[in-house]
């Protein structure tokens, strides 16, 4: 026999409590970390997943005047939040012929790109704002450091261009042991030589706390804005942004022997008391953490038991009494950090935070 007790009705909702205060906190820390030059607010992927609309409204509050995005289209829609007087960089650039406006700027990711915007740039009689993006390690996007050598023998193709940055992206800068930072700080120094005047923009988040040699007129950091630790295996300076709460919609109580969930993976070895909670993989929370994830209550480590269904997770409440229908558990948050999911699971914490589900409902404070 099985007892169930039922939730409320209406249901509730998951809530993503975003704590933006953090997310400004995080911003004014790395600020003071980098005295070379102002620090950017990257919101690409709606902020890691918590809302770029808010996010960047507080940070141009707090004086962030530099902002990045992955896609043109997210450009447009953070520009109609922002309002002028902010930089928002394309990290994935946009062609001459689309109408962005004042102050999105496209980077520029191939010599093909440049000579297309700086045509346009002649063409209409008026330079076009561009950020250079130089390769020095990556191999994804931006001039191969061999294609610059071209530029240096042609400075007349820059002509038509307003060149904003130049800049570079780090292939391992959470781990700071890795030969590879240095060959690419080298690199980068001897590509931005080339352009003497143009400010640099090198950092990511982890990239801030490699020292000096890491630091240019612009860093761009996205994942320590939200929380994510720059500094694996180390105590993280940054306050965590994301805290979801899920509900309790049904706890029942079964017998030793009895098996939870899809697959039948797991079994009571006691008599146990289960609660299904209403969120699943449909909702990012990754199926790779059946029986290995946890959720938090009153203090309390709630195992997951069995497999996470699409939008249900089955919790292990057995030594948590206060667990009823219609209370929320906390399946992200301090004893649950994206970081700490994300090892558990086999991927990292952006994974985590930008798969957040549009089921949630986001509660700003
Ligand atoms: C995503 C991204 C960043 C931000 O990286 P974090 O590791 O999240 O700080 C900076 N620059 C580029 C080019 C990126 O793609």
């Amino acid at each position: 026999m099985t007892a169930i007790i039922e939730c409320c009705a209406p249901p509730k909702r998951g809530e993503l409590h975003v704590d933006i205060a953090a997310v400004v906190a995080n911003w004014r820390d790395l600020s003071a970390r980098h005295p070379t030059g102002p620090v950017a607010g990257v919101v690409k992927a709606d902020a890691y997943g918590l809302g770029a609309k808010q996010v960047g409204r507080a940070l141009q509050a707090a004086g962030c005047r530099h902002f990045f995005v992955a896609q043109f289209q997210e450009g447009m829609a953070l520009r109609a939040h922002l309002g002028p007087g902010a930089m928002i960089g394309v990290l994935g650039g946009f062609g001459p012929s689309a109408d962005a406006g004042a102050e999105l700027v496209p980077v520029i990711n191939s010599l093909a790109d440049l000579k297309e915007h700086a045509e346009a740039g002649r063409d209409g009689g008026m330079e076009r704002p561009v950020i250079l993006h130089v390769d020095t390690g990556m191999a994804r996007l931006g001039l191969p450091v061999e294609e610059l050598a071209v530029l240096a023998q042609e400075p007349g193709l820059l002509r038509g261009l307003d060149l904003r940055y130049v800049m570079t992206h780090l292939a391992c800068a959470d781990e700071p042991g890795h030969a590879m930072n240095d060959r690419q700080r080298r690199a980068f120094a001897a590509a931005s030589a080339l352009f003497p005047g143009v400010p640099r923009s090198f950092a990511n988040s982890s990239g801030l706390f490699l020292g000096e040699g890491y630091h240019s007129e612009l860093a761009r950091p996205g994942a320590a804005l939200y929380g994510i630790n720059p500094l694996p295996g180390q105590p993280n300076p940054m306050r965590l942004a994301a805290r979801l709460m899920v509900p309790v919609i049904q706890v029942r109580e079964i017998p030793a022997g009895v098996s939870v969930g899809y697959g039948a993976t797991w079994t009571a070895t006691r008599p146990s008391r289960i609660a299904t909670i209403s969120a699943g993989y449909a909702d990012g929370y990754p199926r790779s953490l059946s029986s290995k994830g946890w959720a938090w209550f009153e203090g309390r480590r709630l195992p997951l038991a069995g497999r996470v269904s699409m939008d249900l997770i089955t919790l292990d409440v057995t030594d948590a009494p206060g667990v009823k229908p219609g209370e929320m558990v906390q399946l992200i948050g301090p004893e649950a950090t994206p970081d700490d999911l994300g090892a558990a699971a086999g991927t990292i914490g952006y994974e985590m935070l930008t798969s957040l589900g549009q089921r949630y409902q986001r509660v700003y404070g």
